[in-house]
């Protein structure tokens, strides 16, 4: 019996070996490691894509957040609204500038920041902390689209800076327009499993404000102006030649794969129909399902039933951010965030990629239906 992951990047790699091993060489025999044609090229190539000016590619997407909220001038005593449900790396970008994540929960069903609970956020608080809150940053999770239309009022109203965290999202589309154009800048990692990763860490930052992003340029480069002229103490993080020429031929695939990915979303959705304590997540067509994630009442049950039938899943996220220990300084309780708590408890994310087939979608589909009969 063959296993099935929950994604399978050596089995896209086949597909497009010739390209990628092409790719690779081109750069090392130019010895473009850090900069060159091929990043340019990239920076360019996908600004075009999500339909804004201005690209700049990081190490990664974490340094992505961190160049970004910097950019935008977040520090110490400032505070960021975010959501509780999310990779970690979208609180770390907040707390490794010196500011405050403040949390709003979760609409239950896109699993993303509800606008209500960003209006209640802000709402209850003091007018000397409200003051304090610079930047809104919801996360397209799972390849999900956030309701930015409605956040963008919102963080007009109360003059706040909006940053769309993508990690989850390249491609996806909101009324036929891209994630990442909605905001004053968007974030990107390319970590090698998202919808479009590189063979290693890679990321970027993109915006239509050339203040940001001439800001973002220096500060990834040691603050340089000039080779050994540096008007701002920066750091290091440089998205790599031999990375950006991978990315350039991903990137030629990436609506395509998206297409795939939505193609056998839908198809979970309607083979998965007949179970009745399942909850799956929305069909929505602008979303690019980085991950196809259900609920059940028994998801450990489940998980462990498809693991005997040799069907990888998992669980994104285990544990809410405002419970996690690393931010227990914050003094945030159990029932502060109940749907991302309940969330957290019953989610399990089935395998999804574009390369695995129709054939096997079914296949792990009718495990599912057997574990519910059973
Ligand atoms: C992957 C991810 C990040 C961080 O990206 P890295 O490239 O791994 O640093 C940030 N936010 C979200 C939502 C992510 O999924």
């Amino acid at each position: 019996m063959p296993k099935i992951p929950i994604i399978d990047l050596r089995a896209q790699y086949l597909t497009i070996q010739e390209e990628i091993d092409a790719a690779v060489r081109r750069s090392i025999e130019k010895t473009a490691f850090i900069g060159g044609e091929e990043h340019e090229a990239f920076e360019r190539e996908f600004a075009a894509y999500t339909q804004v000016r201005f690209c700049a590619g990081v190490a990664n997407g974490t340094d992505a957040l961190v160049l970004a909220l910097r950019a935008m001038g977040v520090g110490p005593g400032d505070r960021v609204l975010t959501t509780p449900y999310t990779f970690i790396a979208t609180v770390e970008a907040i707390t490794l500038n010196g500011a405050i994540p403040v949390f709003a929960d979760i609409d239950p069903v896109t699993y993303t920041i509800s606008p209500e609970a960003v209006e209640k956020a802000i709402e209850s608080m003091p007018s000397a902390e409200r003051a304090t809150v610079k930047v809104l940053l919801p996360v397209h999770l799972y390849g999900q689209p956030a309701e930015m239309p409605r956040l963008l009022e919102i963080a007009a109203r109360h003059g706040l800076m909006v940053l769309e965290d993508c990690a989850q999202s390249h491609g996806a589309t909101i009324g036929g327009r891209k994630v990442g154009s909605y905001g004053l800048a968007a974030t990107y990692s390319f970590y090698p499993g998202k919808n479009l990763g590189a063979y290693g860490d890679a990321g970027a930052i993109v915006t239509n404000d050339p203040v940001i992003n001439e800001k973002i340029r220096s500060v990834r480069n040691h603050g340089r102006t000039d080779r050994y002229f540096h008007t701002v103490e920066g750091v290091n993080s440089r998205l790599d030649g031999i990375q950006a020429a991978v990315l350039r031929v991903k990137l030629r695939r990436l609506d395509e794969w998206n297409r795939l990915r939505r193609e056998f979303a839908s198809l979970y959705d309607g083979e998965l129909s007949t179970c009745h304590r399942i909850v799956r997540p929305i069909i929505d067509e602008g979303a690019v399902y980085h991950l196809y994630t259900i609920r059940h009442p028994e998801r450990e049950r489940l998980r462990e039933f498809l693991a005997q039938e040799g069907i990888a899943a998992a669980v994104h996220y285990p544990l809410p951010l405002h419970l996690q220990p690393a931010f227990s300084r914050l003094g945030l309780a159990e029932g502060a965030f109940p749907e991302a708590e309940a969330a957290s408890r019953d989610v399990l994310s089935l395998p999804l990629y574009p390369e695995m087939g129709a054939d096997t979608v079914r296949f792990v589909a009718a495990k599912i239906r057997e574990f519910e009969e059973s």
